[in-house]
């Protein structure tokens, strides 16, 4: 049953909706002779499509594979690693994102951190950490900046800040991640064979359409951005079936309320101000080239892992099979550590912690009891 019970209106819209995906799918499979796969690419997708019971009444219809797309789930045990060398100094404050506090680096989280009495603090925004450096002029203030295109201009709008007001004990340990090179690589590789991408309306919405223009110019492949309600969700992947059965490969803006075709010019200024491409490792995949933003050499005064020198060691390999799960190879229950050893209550990949994550998708939402 969908969860769309806001209005009786909304609710027929979807049964018919879901109806006209059912037999688009249905068309699909006997013209092909297989099922077709779309990618989430989102955490936000992946979460709403399980909660809103779409993925779950498209079960036998249509593959949805979720992609790498949650910030959490995607960073690297170094960074955590890191993160939690630098509680050390008496005179610093951690400052993160909630869902950050427990995602298990090699020994340990920095919510353990925090019982033992180091000052490890969540916030909502990384403005709120600049604001604790002001308020603690004589202790460090270090944010440990996550996120993807969505997040990224709003990091550089807490550096302006800092600028702006001269806070000299406010830096920033960037671990960002931007979506074109993960797309590329996972195209690249063609580990998992997708008929089409469901593409973010956040990410989009800054980025503009235009943007993913590459995924069918260079790979073939359709994609349509869609927004996060099950209406929107159920309207972007008719259209991925629509193309798919054409073996059209065009990039469809379906959230045109929110998503233009160049995106926010505003915000990508301001990404590009302070910050430049870099290597970035991603958790169970490893480094891929130009695939995150850090400080421009300009700004290394705000950049903590200048300001700071940290010694991590390889991180600890563990049973967790999140590096599959984000890259489509499997789904959660297929991991044996899944609602066993590893639950929300006690973690053990970021893809059990994050509210984004596909492992608490499945567990909240999907789990067969
Ligand atoms: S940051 Fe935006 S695009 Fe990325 S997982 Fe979260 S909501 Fe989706
Ligand atoms: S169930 Fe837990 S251990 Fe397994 S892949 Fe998911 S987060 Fe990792």
């Amino acid at each position: 049953m969908l969860d769309v019970m806001d209005s009786p209106t909304r609710s027929t819209l979807s049964q018919t909706l879901l109806q006209e995906v059912q037999m688009l799918a249905n068309q699909f499979q006997q013209t092909f002779g297989r099922m077709p796969s779309f990618m989430e690419v989102c955490g936000s997708h992946t979460m709403a499509l399980a909660r809103t019971g779409v993925k779950k009444a498209l079960e036998g219809y249509v593959r949805l594979i979720s992609g790498p797309g949650c910030p959490v789930c995607v960073t690297d045990q170094v960074t955590i690693d890191a993160m939690i060398s630098l509680t050390d100094g008496s005179d610093r404050i951690i400052c993160t994102f909630g869902d950050m506090m427990r995602v298990p680096g090699s020994y340990g989280t920095l919510m353990q951190a925090k019982t033992e009495g180091k000052d490890v603090r969540v916030v909502y925004s990384p403005v709120d950490a600049v604001r604790i450096a002001e308020q603690h002029p004589h202790q460090e203030v270090i944010f440990l900046g996550i996120g993807f295109e969505t997040t990224i201009p709003i990091l550089a709008a807490a550096i302006k800040e800092a600028e702006e007001k001269q806070v000299h004990n406010f830096s920033m340990w960037m671990s960002t991640k931007l979506v074109e090179p993960i797309l590329r690589q996972l195209l690249h590789e063609r580990e998992v064979s997708l008929d089409g991408f469901l593409l973010p309306g956040h990410v989009s919405m800054v980025m503009g359409r235009a943007h993913f223009e590459f995924l069918a110019t260079e790979y073939n492949m359709p994609a349509v951005i869609s927004g996060f309600e099950a209406l929107h969700m159920l309207s972007a992947i008719r259209h991925l079936l629509m193309l798919a059965l054409k073996q059209h490969a065009i990039v469809l803006n379906d959230y045109k309320s929110v998503v233009t075709e160049q995106g926010s010019v505003q915000a990508k200024y301001w990404m590009n101000h302070y910050f430049t491409l870099c290597d970035e490792a991603w958790r169970g995949i490893g480094v891929i080239s130009q695939s995150g933003m850090d400080f421009k050499k300009e700004y290394d005064r705000f950049n903590a892992k200048v300001k700071f020198s940290v010694l991590t060691r390889e991180p600890r390999r563990t049973k967790c099979r999140c590096g599959e799960v984000i890259r489509g190879l499997i789904d959660p229950p297929q991991c044996a550590l899944f609602g066993k050893a590893c639950t929300p209550l006690q973690p053990i990949g970021p893809c059990m912690v994050s509210s984004e994550g596909s492992c608490a998708a499945y567990y909240q939402y999907m789990r067969e009891e």
